[in-house]
C-alpha cells in the first residue's frame, strides 16, 4: 500500500472511531471470532466498521438491528480478508455497493435453455444471491444460522462469489490470484477435489461437504470457503492440499483459531 493510501486510511479511522463497547459485545458473542489475537481483533473491528460505511445495508421494513447486529454481519465479511493489507481488504469488496437482507430463503422461478435447446423450468430456493455488479442478497434466516463453527455461513458463501468475480468477470471458482500462487496449481488442486466429490456422488456415497458444492465450480469454491472459515478441521481432513492452498490465498489459517476454541463455545448465537 502506498503512503498516501495509508494516510487516507488513517484519516478515515480518526474521523470514524469504532464504537468499542459494541465491538466488545460482538467478539464476545460471535463464536467464529474466537481464537483471534488481540491485534487481529482490533484490526477486524476497524475493518468491520469500515465495511458498514462502504456498503449500504437494506433491511426488511419491520426489522430493527442493533449496532452489534450490523457489526456481526460486517465482521464475517471482513474476516475473509483479515490476512490481507487494508488496501487489499477494501479492494476485495470489488463492485459490491449494497447488501439486501430478505426475511427468509427466497424462491424464484427459473427458465433455462439446455445445450439441446430444451427449456427447463424449476423453482429454485436460495439462502443468498450474488451477481456481477449487483447487490449481495442474504436471507435473514440464514444470517442467523451463520457465525458458528459448523461449516455453514451464507455471508462467507456469497462474498466468496464476489471474490470469484475479481480479476475477470467469470464466475468459475478462480478469483484473481496473488503473484505467489500459480494459476495452474490453483486449477489442478481444485479440479482434483472437484473430481473426487463428483466420484463420491456417482458412487451414491454421502460426501463430507455439502453436495451443493458439486453443482458448479463457482459453488464448489464458495462452499469450500464456508468450510475453510467455519469448519477448517473438516476441510483440512478431506483435502489437505486444497486447505493449504486456501491458507496461502487468504493469508490466514483458521485451523489455528479453531484449535483454541473450546467445544462448548462453537455453537451459534442469534443476532441481537
Ligand atoms: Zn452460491
Amino acid at each position: 500500500m502506498g503512503w498516501w493510501q495509508e494516510h487516507k486510511w488513517q484519516r478515515w479511522q480518526a474521523r470514524h472511531p469504532l464504537p468499542d463497547a459494541a465491538w466488545r459485545n460482538v467478539h464476545a458473542n460471535l463464536p467464529l471470532l474466537a481464537g483471534l489475537s488481540e491485534p487481529m481483533l482490533a484490526r477486524l473491528g476497524v475493518r468491520s466498521w469500515r465495511v458498514l460505511f462502504e456498503l449500504r445495508l437494506s433491511l426488511p421494513r419491520e426489522l430493527e438491528w442493533s449496532i452489534e447486529a450490523h457489526l456481526e454481519l460486517a465482521a464475517q465479511i471482513a474476516l475473509m480478508s483479515l490476512g490481507w493489507s487494508d488496501h487489499q481488504a477494501l479492494a476485495s469488496l470489488g463492485d459490491t455497493r449494497e447488501i439486501i437482507v430478505v426475511p427468509g430463503a427466497f424462491r424464484r422461478h427459473v427458465q433455462e435453455l439446455d445445450d439441446f435447446g430444451v427449456m427447463h423450468e424449476f423453482d429454485d430456493e436460495r439462502a443468498g444471491e450474488t451477481s456481477w455488479g449487483g447487490p449481495v442478497v442474504l436471507s435473514l434466516e440464514d444470517i442467523e444460522r451463520s457465525g458458528d463453527w459448523h461449516g455453514f455461513n451464507v455471508i462467507i458463501h456469497e462474498f466468496a462469489h464476489k471474490l470469484d468475480m475479481t480479476g475477470n468477470m467469470a464466475v468459475d471458482g478462480q478469483p484473481a490470484l496473488p503473484a505467489h500462487i500459480d494459476p495452474k496449481t490453483w486449477y489442478d488442486t481444485f479440479m482434483r477435489a472437484w473430481d473426487a466429490l463428483q466420484d463420491t456422488l456417482e458412487r451414491g456415497e454421502v460426501p463430507a461437504i455439502d453436495e451443493y458444492a458439486a453443482t458448479h465450480p463457482s459453488e464448489f469454491f464458495a462452499v469450500c470457503c464456508e468450510y475453510f472459515f467455519s469448519a477448517p478441521d473438516l476441510l483440512e481432513g478431506v483435502w489437505p492440499d486444497l486447505y493449504a492452498l486456501l491458507v496461502r490465498y487468504f493469508g490466514q489459517n483458521p485451523l489455528e483459531r479453531h484449535r483454541l476454541v473450546p467445544e462448548h463455545s462453537r455453537v451459534t448465537t442469534p443476532l441481537g
